[in-house]
């Protein structure tokens, strides 16, 4: 869930760039693809958690990934529209800044978004081990106390 819906996304951004002309570049564009792609594999992962729970079923790890894709997505779309805003990218005033400043506060957020809730590097860990199966990760305090440790 905390990864869920945390701000502008590929539609957002897409309106934005249609209304400021950048949808014709087409750097852009593959961006704009890949950001799409991803949103809708998340939508089909989160339908099949939302399958599995009506069943009575206990959801799976699998679902790690959510917080992975959008809250990267989140800096990554943010950080384009500032971009793609120029010099007036630098405002974060809601009544003086292009989009009400919706890119550039979700920009500031994202951040504590990939270490809030789990960061990036746990969340992939989950998935490598208990989702791909890879070898556990190498652990030295694993099964000791922590005044074994010091
Ligand atoms: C905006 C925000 C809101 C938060 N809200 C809450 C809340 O409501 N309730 C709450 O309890 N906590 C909250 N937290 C705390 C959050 O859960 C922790 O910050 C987060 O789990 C990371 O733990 P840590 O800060 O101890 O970092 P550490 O575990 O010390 O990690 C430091 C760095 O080392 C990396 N790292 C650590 N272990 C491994 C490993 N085994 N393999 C690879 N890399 C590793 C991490 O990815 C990270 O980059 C919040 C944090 C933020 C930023």
């Amino acid at each position: 869930a905390v990864g869920g819906s945390p701000g502008p996304d590929w539609k957002e951004i897409m309106d934005y760039a249609r209304s400021s002309g950048t949808i014709a570049d087409q750097a852009f564009r593959a961006k704009l693809a890949d950001w799409y792609v991803a949103a809708q594999g998340y939508k089909l992962t989160k339908f099949r958690t939302q399958t599995a729970l009506s069943r009575g079923e206990t959801p799976g790890p699998e679902n790690a990934i959510g917080k992975i894709i959008n809250a990267n997505h989140l800096q990554d779309i943010c950080n384009s529209a500032i971009e793609m805003q120029d010099h007036y990218g630098l405002i974060m005033d809601k009544d003086e800044a292009p989009a009400d400043a919706v890119f550039q506060e979700s920009f500031m957020w994202a951040p504590g978004l990939r270490i809030a809730g789990g960061t990036d590097e746990i969340l992939k860990n989950i998935i490598a081990e208990r989702v791909l199966g890879l070898p556990q990760d190498v652990r030295v305090d694993k099964d000791k106390t922590f005044a074994e440790m010091n």
